[in-house]
């Protein structure tokens, strides 16, 4: 039985996502931004919670992870190479682990850019991904720490993904987003199609953070760098694709 899934906003944009394995009764929550909404959540929901698994070092994603370990004493997942600036792990990761949730398992995910020592966590009978800060809706992380090359290559691993996974990611940066998409990719009609649909998610209070990743590849410009067409409405033709995606992620820190 798949994952039943809620996601929690927090803070001003974020999103926390509660898993919940029906059969085991085990809860995790992905990111910790803030306390409060998650155990509202949990309690709506009536779940206890037993894991929490971090993506990434940043305080709007671990903020309240100790102060929640403290109410529920969940075990902590989290990169190995970021133990030294995360909370105290109890599973410390790397690419190609996998963290069970009853009877459910994940995969990590090694995706550096944002970060180094980002991770992202994929539940493929659940399908299903926790990308964070890297792959985000209709855009991707900035890079912080990480080289586009680097941020090329962890977004390439999730494209691998099968197209009917569900991304989900660590904010709703959706309305700078997509008018950066629109300003890059202006003819695609299935971006323009999306950018109407979201309008109408906003008015309703829907959220947004959690898309297909087919709707995210022929939407999502930074994950469209590498075609033909793309590079060729740039003035970039005989860009290399992570040349491609380097120049659109300068034009989206200046847009
Ligand atoms: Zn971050
Ligand atoms: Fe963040």
């Amino acid at each position: 039985m798949p994952l039943t899934l809620k996601a929690v906003p927090c803070l001003r944009d974020n999103y926390a996502y509660l898993l919940h394995d029906p059969e085991s009764g085990r809860t995790a929550v992905v990111d910790v931004p803030d306390v409060a909404p998650i155990h509202e959540a949990l309690d709506a929901n009536g779940w206890q919670l037993s894991d929490i698994l971090i993506t990434h070092h940043h305080d709007d994603h671990i903020g309240g992870v100790m102060r929640l370990r403290e109410d529920t004493g969940a075990t902590i997942w989290g990169a190995r190479a970021d133990a030294h600036r995360l909370p105290p792990l109890d599973h410390a990761l790397v690419e190609g682990d996998l963290v069970t949730l009853g009877t459910q398992t994940g995969a990590v995910i090694d995706v550096p850019g944002h970060t180094i020592g980002h991770i992202a966590f994929h539940f493929p009978d659940s399908q299903m991904a926790f990308t964070a800060d890297s792959l985000m809706v209709l855009g991707c992380g900035r890079l912080f720490e990480g080289t586009p090359e680097q941020m090329w290559s962890s977004l390439c691993k999730l494209m691998a993904l099968p197209d009917e996974t569900l991304i989900c990611s660590g904010h709703d940066y959706t309305k700078g987003n997509a008018a950066f998409a629109l300003s890059v990719d202006p003819e695609n009609p299935d971006l323009r199609a999306r950018v109407v649909q979201m309008e109408a998610d906003r008015t309703a209070q829907r959220p947004m953070a959690v898309v297909p990743l087919s709707l995210e590849k022929a939407t999502n410009p930074f994950l469209r760098a590498h075609l033909a067409y793309f590079k060729q409405a740039q003035g970039r033709p005989t860009a290399s694709d992570s040349e491609s995606f380097a120049w659109l992620r300068h034009a989206k820190d200046t847009f």
